[in-house]
């Protein structure tokens, strides 16, 4: 089935976002504009590719990719009541009719172990604000399991990204600036809506 990302859009605008969100976990989902300006730049990545999302939460970006013609997507996360809410959002989207190749497994990334290589990693982790090199974590691991890794970091993180990325073999091939938007929900957001600005990468391995 074809489905445009604006439809995408719309219907993971639609899901179940975090109940009680966790501060120190960096718990924020991204908002359903974000997601489909992300498809617009990762979509030829994405089609026919097995992906894994790591740091899924309540499995937005994994839904948005096997929507937009991924083959399957695994998404991980250690905080298994953001994986239940992941699963109620797989119900709902096979009940709208999409019966979607998603699996969800709960890890740490730190200590994530897959059998199996994934083609491209998807990803907006924790931005190693509330717990220094999160980030570190994370682009790590997807160096060690893909080929391909699209991720979201804070905005001007790109001479640290470039360089990591050099350091294990991997090189930066696009970068995009956009913002994410916040629903208020922890104490110190203080408007009702904010918008976090974030850079989105493409990294290739050499
Ligand atoms: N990717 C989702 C959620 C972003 S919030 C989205 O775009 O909507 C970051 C996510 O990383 C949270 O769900 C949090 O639980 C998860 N996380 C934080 N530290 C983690 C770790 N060490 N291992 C696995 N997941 C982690």
């Amino acid at each position: 089935m074809k489905i445009s990302f604006k439809e995408i859009e719309i219907l993971v605008s639609q899901l179940y976002g975090f109940d009680e969100p966790k501060v120190f976990l960096e718990q924020y989902e991204t908002d359903g504009k974000t997601v489909s300006f992300f498809l617009q730049k990762a979509y030829q990545d994405l089609i026919q590719k097995y992906v894994v999302d790591l740091g899924c939460g309540t499995g937005i970006l994994t839904f948005a990719a096997v929507l937009a013609g991924s083959k399957f997507v695994l998404g991980v996360d250690v905080d298994i009541s953001a994986l239940k809410i992941a699963l109620k959002n797989k119900k709902i989207l096979a009940d709208l009719g999409f019966s979607l190749p998603v699996d969800f497994l709960c890890a740490d990334v730190k200590n994530l172990y897959l059998k199996k290589k994934f083609d491209v990693c998807i990803m907006n982790p924790p931005f190693g604000i509330q717990r220094k090199g999160a980030d570190r974590i994370f682009l790590k691991k997807a160096f060690e399991i893909s080929d391909v890794v699209w991720c979201f970091l804070s905005q001007n993180s790109e001479p640290f990204v470039r360089k990591f990325s050099e350091e294990n073999g991997f090189c930066v091939t696009s970068s995009f600036k956009t913002k994410i938007q916040l629903r208020r929900k922890f104490f110190f957001h203080k408007k009702d809506v904010e918008f976090l600005p974030v850079d989105i990468y493409r990294i290739e391995r050499n």
